[in-house]
């Protein structure tokens, strides 16, 4: 293995491991992208990355700058670490309701962290449109560079994707690849990954949370939702610029209840500790291995660690709150010395 020259070099080049249980209920083999192996443990250090080289190389950053951006959690500890090491300042807008784990591991990572009430979209105090303002405002004083990162309409986002995950998959499988599918969130993964593999002859699908709008768009041209979802980074209810130009070629729509059983069978049987997305990412690609028939080879993306949720996935009291199921693993009283 080749010496890193800093953490943003260690970005990406994750490995693909088999997930036993899913390969063995389709009878295809079933392949997860650890993307929870880059140095902020989730698959949106590669984004950051990528979008932080593209403002430097525009000249809009010089160093002692500064990043700021509205995130559900994962794209700011990317973009705080990797900012961190390439010497600039980073803040982030978050949702109150995104997990204190995030928030702490945001804050932890050098950012500052302002805390915003969720609000929907079309609201102007809505986190990602909150940040936009506040990285104007900011701009206005600053002689280093203030970018407003905007994951979801900055298609440096799917760059990353297109140069370096969706070839990642075909170099690691030997081009012995006939599926992908993954979740949206900012639709960075997806679409770039989608670009990078369609051409190839790769079908790309995407796996909906509830509560999300792509599925009812791709299957009727509308934008409807139903339901909610625990999932926490995924769920979009528009087509972003990250999304424009890709089509996906299956698309089906998951519940916590098909995802979460999945989620604590990654942990129990497998050692993978993964948050929820990665539930319905796996979910989705079950499902898309039934619909093409035994022995293909889909690949899918396990997002992030599961400690960034374990005051809420993995705590008993929420998840029977909200209704869903316990495994009886999670629920038994920790061992006590007699
Ligand atoms: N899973 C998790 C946990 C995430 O934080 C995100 C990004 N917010 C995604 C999946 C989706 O990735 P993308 O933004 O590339 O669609």
């Amino acid at each position: 293995m080749r010496i890193a020259k800093d953490l943003a070099d260690a970005v990406g080049n994750t490995p693909l491991i088999r997930l036993n249980k899913a390969s063995e209920e389709t009878g295809c083999e079933i392949l997860g992208k650890a993307e929870f192996m880059n140095p902020g443990q989730s698959v949106k250090d590669r984004a950051a990355l990528y979008i932080i080289k593209d403002a430097v190389a525009k000249g809009l950053l010089k160093p002692g700058g500064t990043i700021v951006e509205g995130t559900a959690g994962n794209t700011g500890i990317g973009l705080a670490l990797v900012g961190a090491s390439m010497g600039f300042k980073t803040v982030i807008v978050i949702p109150e309701t995104q997990s204190q784990e995030k928030k702490d591991m945001i804050r932890l990572a050098g950012a500052e962290l302002v805390q915003v009430p969720a609000a929907p979209y079309r609201n102007p105090n809505n986190y990602v449109r909150y940040s936009g303002r506040l990285a104007e405002e900011l701009g206005r004083t600053s002689d280093k560079g203030v970018i407003w990162a905007n994951q979801f309409d900055n298609v440096a986002n799917r760059q990353a994707h297109i140069e370096t995950t969706g070839p990642e998959i075909w170099k690691q499988t030997g081009g012995k690849v006939d599926g992908f599918i993954c979740a949206a969130g900012s639709g960075g993964t997806v679409a770039g990954v989608g670009m990078a593999l369609q051409p190839k002859g790769v079908k790309v699908g995407l796996a909906d949370p509830m509560g999300a709008a792509l599925y009812s768009f791709y299957t009727t041209g509308e934008f409807k939702s139903e339901g909610d979802s625990i999932t926490e980074g995924i769920g979009q209810g528009r087509i972003t610029a990250n999304l424009e130009g890709f089509t996906p070629d299956f698309v089906c729509q998951v519940s916590d209840h098909e995802a979460l059983p999945i989620v604590f069978d990654l942990l129990s049987e497998e050692g993978l500790v993964m948050g929820g997305s990665t539930g319905i990412n796996v979910a989705g690609a079950i499902r898309m291995a039934k619909e093409m028939g035994p022995g293909h080879t889909i690949v899918t993306v396990l997002c992030d660690y599961g400690n960034r949720y374990q005051s809420k996935l993995f705590n008993p009291e929420f998840l029977t709150a909200k209704g869903l199921p316990v495994p009886k693993w999670l629920d038994r009283a920790p061992a006590s010395i007699p």
